[in-house]
């Protein structure tokens, strides 16, 4: 990462709303079924057919307004994008040009350099494309199952200045969406897309560079990769002495690289007009409020609560609420148990790694507790609580049970480890001389070798303070 340049980058992300049926017809939204067996002449664009509003996505998009801080318009309509593309049978998209359903937003986002707010510009209704299939030695099918499945479209202010928070704008945005059950926000299914709007300049310039558009993107990972490496390209082309051309780049996962689609004209013309068959939408301050009302307890309230009550680290908590399923599980877990700030470290590690995306927690909350319990009054360590927890995962039982016939206690036999001590600082004299010599990590290095000897079963604390006593400290 070169140091002289900074990055600009300004998100525009889609989400497919979770309606049972399209935006302007009846057809079924249902994601997986055999082409072309949802769809009728209205999502097709056949002359003639009017489209008709489902006022279900006006619902869910005030929703995902209101929960991103939006101002909601009292007023907005609906605008005719006109473009030709094969998937795209009216050769027009339905969208909202200069009047969007929301407006002027933002959340805050936790990376390691600290909290950030991340402005939200416009947040508005569309209409999704069907889907071209391209079949070796068959030429190319198209799929208009996806026509007029309801979107959002979430733009970003260019407040962004990292890959890493990049990432945390994403994911906290997913975390909402998903709270306001307004989206399945499945990536692997198309539900959640991501266009990537990238710049750089000198760092303490304020003018912005070139951008260049990286278009649907359907995973983290992706996004970080792509935005790392056309930083690096962008840079290179300056420090060469030449200019950034503003053109969309398409993102290869097999290489990590990016490579030119097409170049974009100064300003797309789209002839964007109002579409005469749709009545402009109206929202009124008892509907928005009614709307407000249905709004759970969103991430960051949840943060808040668990720093303030807990105690947790704001990147911790953070952590803990991203997954709706899992801070339910955390929070029925510590009112269980007298050591909450452990059990959420089990959360964020062992369980949020081990429970599948949209899957439930297998263990019970009281048998985290229990384990919780056990840890903080140093019977068990953090790894046998790894362990301990990998089995429930398989089969849950009374941990308890578990551990007395697993032999999962914890050895804290003080004339038993006291013994041990002896023998590994009577056999580790290079390790204590570099120790002495001032290199205090290679305290672990005898740690280590008593976690060995007791087969990963003993007490940490008594054995750091075993361990000191006989180096004499
Ligand atoms: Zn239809």
């Amino acid at each position: 990462m070169n140091k002289d340049f900074e990055m600009v980058i300004g998100l525009e992300v889609h989400a497919e709303l979770k309606t049972a049926t399209k935006i302007f017809c009846g057809c079924s939204t249902k994601f997986g079924a055999e082409p072309n067996t949802q769809c009728c002449p209205v999502c097709t664009g056949m002359p003639g057919s009017l489209p008709v509003l489902n006022l279900q996505v006006v619902d869910y998009a005030v929703k995902a307004g209101l929960a991103t801080n939006c101002t909601i318009a009292s007023f907005s309509k609906e605008d005719r994008k006109n473009y030709f593309y094969p998937d795209l049978p009216k050769a027009y998209q339905i969208s909202q040009f200069d009047l969007p359903l929301c407006s002027h937003g933002w959340l805050d986002v936790e990376t390691e350099a600290g909290s950030k707010r991340i402005g939200i510009t416009r947040i508005h209704i569309e209409e999704d494309a069907g889907k071209l299939v391209h079949v070796e030695g068959h030429g190319t099918l198209i799929d208009c199952n996806r026509c007029g499945v309801p979107l959002i479209e979430i733009v970003s202010e260019p407040d962004i200045r990292s890959a890493e928070e990049a990432k945390a704008y994403l994911q906290k945005l997913r975390a909402i969406l998903l709270y306001t059950g307004v989206s399945d926000c499945r990536m692997n299914e198309g539900s959640l897309r991501c266009d990537v709007n990238l710049s750089v300049r000198k760092k303490g310039s304020d003018k912005l560079g070139t951008r260049t558009e990286m278009k649907n993107l359907n995973s983290f990972a992706y996004v970080v990769k792509a935005i790392e490496y056309e930083f690096n390209r962008q840079v290179a082309v300056i420090e060469a002495g030449d200019a950034v051309v503003q053109e969309t780049r398409r993102f290869d996962p097999a290489t990590g690289k990016t490579s030119s689609m097409r170049s974009k004209e100064d300003a797309d013309d789209y002839r964007y007009f109002p579409d005469p068959d749709l009545p402009p939408i109206c929202i009124s301050e008892e509907k928005r409020q009614e709307l407000a009302s249905q709004i759970p307890t969103l991430p960051d309230e949840r943060k808040a609560l668990y720093q303030e009550k807990y105690g947790l680290s704001a990147l911790a908590a953070e952590f803990l609420v991203m997954r709706k399923e899992i801070a339910d599980y955390f929070e029925a877990a510590a009112t269980l148990t007298k050591y909450p700030l452990i059990a959420a470290n089990l959360v964020n590690s062992e369980i949020a790694r081990l429970t599948p995306e949209e899957g439930t927690v297998p263990v019970a909350p009281a048998h985290l507790a229990r384990l919780a319990d056990l840890s903080g009054e140093g019977k068990l360590n953090s790894s046998m609580c790894k362990e301990v927890l990998s089995i429930l995962f398989k089969e849950d039982q009374d941990p308890d049970a578990l551990i007395a016939k697993g032999g999962f206690e914890q050895v804290s036999d003080e004339d038993l480890l006291r013994s041990m001590a002896k023998e590994v600082v009577a056999s580790s004299e290079k390790i204590l001389a570099d120790y002495r010599s001032g290199n205090k990590k290679a305290f672990q290095a005898l740690v280590g070798q008593m976690m060995k000897r007791t087969k990963g079963k003993g007490n940490p604390a008594l054995i750091q303070k075993l361990l000191k006593e006989e180096i004499g400290e």
